[in-house]
């Protein structure tokens, strides 16, 4: 007989098995804890990236309570916004905004204590449900930087939807201490105007010998540009981007001087090289001094802040209107309607808003 103790059948002690990993259990179930508005605020105040991030996601949610949530994290912030320089930079995919943002980004916050936040309206994410500047291989060595914090635009909805979100993350980026706000737009539709309505400084990036309608150079657009910058000037390019700058800036004296004081500027850099990238910053810094001087600086943040009044009143408006019971159930009617010639686009609007407006049906059980 074997002694049970020699058997290989025996039942050895072994070593107590791992439980489960605690820190990784206290890193999840930190991130589900829902935060109370005062944790957001000062996790927001003190710089916390991952606070400052999962505010943003309330920021962007459609959930009326997030939304609820968001507005008075962004009331309890608003003291410490402003105190920043808003950079708008738009041009054709392609123009190399991301390789000049990733420059330029780089450059600012090696000077100690600088952080640069990158934020983005891309209409295509509305069009497509695609997106150009989504990409996150975009902007590598800079979104690496504890001292750079980058976006995506947020998806879905009007683009007044987004512009407003995104006009909201820049408060709270602010609020966080980012000192340098980049606000990218692709040169298609009207994102130019919506992102050159919540900056500071509107810069446009162009390239040689790329057709003028092609870059979206309608007047439109060049109109807002407080800076041309034409892009890829290096190598046997050089020339070319010489003479592209000539002509814009030949182009840009035509039009009548903003109110601002400043004459817009054409410059040529090349982000593969570094050439002329500090020469665009010390442009915006004279912007900014010139127009801190002469009052215009404060002049249109809060002309800004009035339309970022009439941005909410609109998108609230909206929101309440395709939410309301009435009008959800007899909108696709309605619409269908119109499609099949039933009745005119007029008439049906005019009925949705009758319903939207008509007060509301006493309630049985409510006594008087
Ligand atoms: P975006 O779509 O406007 O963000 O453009 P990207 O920054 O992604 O640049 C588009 C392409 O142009 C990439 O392949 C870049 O490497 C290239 N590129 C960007 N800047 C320069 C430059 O200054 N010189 C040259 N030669 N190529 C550049």
């Amino acid at each position: 007989m074997v002694d049970p103790k020699d058997s290989a059948l025996r039942v050895r002690p072994g070593r107590a098995a791992p439980g489960p990993p605690q820190d990784l259990i206290a890193r999840v179930s930190n991130r589900r804890r829902s935060l109370s508005r005062q944790q957001y605020v000062d996790g927001i105040l003190q710089g916390q990236r991952t606070i400052l991030a999962r505010a943003i996601t309330l920021i962007e949610s459609s959930r009326a309570t997030d939304r609820q949530l968001a507005e008075q994290i962004l009331e309890d912030c608003l003291p410490h916004t402003g105190n920043s320089i808003r950079v708008g930079i738009t041009g054709v995919p392609g123009a190399g905004k991301s390789s000049i943002i990733e420059v330029l980004g780089s450059s600012l916050i090696r000077d100690p204590g600088q952080r640069v936040a990158v934020l983005a309206i891309d209409p295509s994410s509305q069009l497509s449900g695609g997106s150009i500047l989504g990409d996150k291989t975009r902007m590598k060595s800079l979104a690496a930087s504890e001292m750079a914090f980058i976006r995506p635009s947020p998806s879905g909805g009007s683009l007044g939807g987004v512009a407003q979100r995104t006009r909201e993350v820049m408060l709270l980026c602010e609020a966080a201490g980012y000192q340098n706000i980049i606000v990218e737009t692709v040169g298609v539709g009207q994102s130019e105007t919506a992102v050159h309505d919540m900056v500071d400084f509107f810069l446009l990036i162009m390239l040689a010998g790329a057709g003028d309608e092609l870059q979206g150079m309608k007047r439109g657009v060049m109109e807002l540009a407080d800076l041309v910058v034409i892009n890829k000037a290096d190598g046997s390019n050089r020339v070319a981007a010489e003479k592209a700058r000539t002509e814009a800036q030949n182009a840009l004296h035509y039009f009548p001087s903003s109110q601002a004081g400043w004459t817009p500027r054409a410059l040529t850099c090349s982000a593969r090289t570094g050439t002329g990238i500090p020469e665009l910053w010390n442009c915006v810094l004279s912007y900014i001094a010139l127009t801190k001087a002469n009052g215009y600086f404060g002049l249109a943040r809060r002309n800004q802040m009035k339309q970022w009044m009439h941005e909410i009143i609109q998108n609230g408006l909206r929101r309440q209107f395709e939410s309301h019971p009435a009008i959800q159930k007899r909108l696709e009617v309605l619409e269908q309607d119109v499609v099949q010639g039933r009745t005119t686009s007029f008439r049906a609007a005019r009925a949705l808003l009758d319903i939207y407006t008509a007060p509301l049906p006493a309630d049985p059980n409510s006594r008087h």
